[in-house]
């Protein structure tokens, strides 16, 4: 097996000085210095040969060598030139491993699509494999990374993040919390969300100013085939939750004021036998995905009528 550079305080400040560099914050670049920590996410991963493994955030390349040793391929996305180059030069001896040297998103609510190539041609050419998302992941972009792999049809089967401790509580806050929010919803309407690990900021270098958190996704595919229309739930709730406190009634009467009149939501609502101080937070995922369908059911029959 070949050697692959361990990733400590004094090899990376030694190579960072070496190349007269330093971190640049604006890129979210805090590298994992615990050796532990690192061996800990990629065992959390369970990496066999059928896996395809997405980093986000290659950095000096040592967990996507790692990675490199136990998956059948990874698929690494670098922003930032000098780190791509140093990833490349740490993972040369592995022909399972693709660079990509580009922002791996698009815009908020889509990968690059050269990551989706990648990823795409990959799985092509290995049907067996699944995909998974594991990584030390730059905490500006940690939120659209995560919930936009969600969003795809992409056979993913799991996710190991590093992100920021306030994302994890959002990700996986149950109903009536003050972090539960349509993220929380729009997850774990069809995902298992669970935190593995708080990390304090000493095992990172730079010290971030935030405590942050491993979590792990897992694909529930039971829950999400019960949501139906995914396009409409997630506008769905996004617009719910922009009004959280506000009575839920009052903001589904608003949000298809255009489409149904306010006799016509309290016929959907009425099965639901809600309290007429119902808010949105305090409904629970199931509740929400219930009442996204019923909303969707009734539009589509709103429309059809107008059609004819
Ligand atoms: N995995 C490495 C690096 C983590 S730091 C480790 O744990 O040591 C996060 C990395 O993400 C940095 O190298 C940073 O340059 C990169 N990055 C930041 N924004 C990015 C973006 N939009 N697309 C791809 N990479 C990005």
């Amino acid at each position: 097996m070949p050697e692959i550079e361990r990733q400590t305080l004094s090899h990376l400040k030694q190579l960072f000085d070496a190349r007269d560099i330093r971190p640049r914050k604006i890129l979210g670049q805090n590298f994992l210095i615990d050796l532990n920590l690192l061996e800990y996410i990629v065992d959390e991963a369970q990496l066999t040969e059928q896996d395809v493994v997405l980093e986000i955030g290659a950095g000096t390349g040592s967990m996507t060598a790692m990675m490199a040793q136990r998956a059948g391929a990874v698929i690494s996305v670098e922003i930032d030139p000098i780190m791509h180059q140093l990833a490349g030069e740490a993972t040369a001896m592995f022909d399972n491993v693709s660079l990509l040297h580009c922002d791996a998103l698009k815009n908020k609510n889509t990968f690059a699509p050269e990551v989706l190539a990648a990823v795409a041609k990959r799985l092509d050419e290995h049907p067996d494999c699944g995909l998974k998302l594991v990584a030390n992941l730059p905490y500006v972009i940690a939120t659209p990374v995560v919930s936009n792999l969600v969003k795809t049809d992409l056979p993913w089967r799991a996710m190991v993040v590093t992100i920021q401790w306030e994302l994890a509580q959002r990700m996986r806050a149950r109903r009536s919390s003050p972090h539960y929010g349509a993220l929380s919803v729009w997850l774990q309407a069809q995902c298992r969300v669970k935190t593995l690990k708080r990390l304090p900021p000493a095992v990172f270098w730079p010290r971030p100013k935030v405590v942050s958190a491993i979590v792990k996704l897992l694909p529930d595919r039971q829950r999400k085939k019960l949501i139906g229309d995914r396009d409409f739930f997630h506008d769905f709730i996004r617009r719910l939750f922009h009004h959280r406190r506000k009575l839920l009634r009052s903001v589904l009467t608003g949000m298809y004021r255009k489409q149904l009149t306010k006799p016509e939501v309290d016929e959907i609502l009425k099965p639901f036998s809600f309290s007429p101080s119902a808010r949105a937070e305090e409904l629970d995922v199931k509740t929400l995905v219930n009442l996204s369908a019923a909303f969707f059911a009734a539009l589509e029959v709103t429309e059809k009528t107008n059609d004819t």
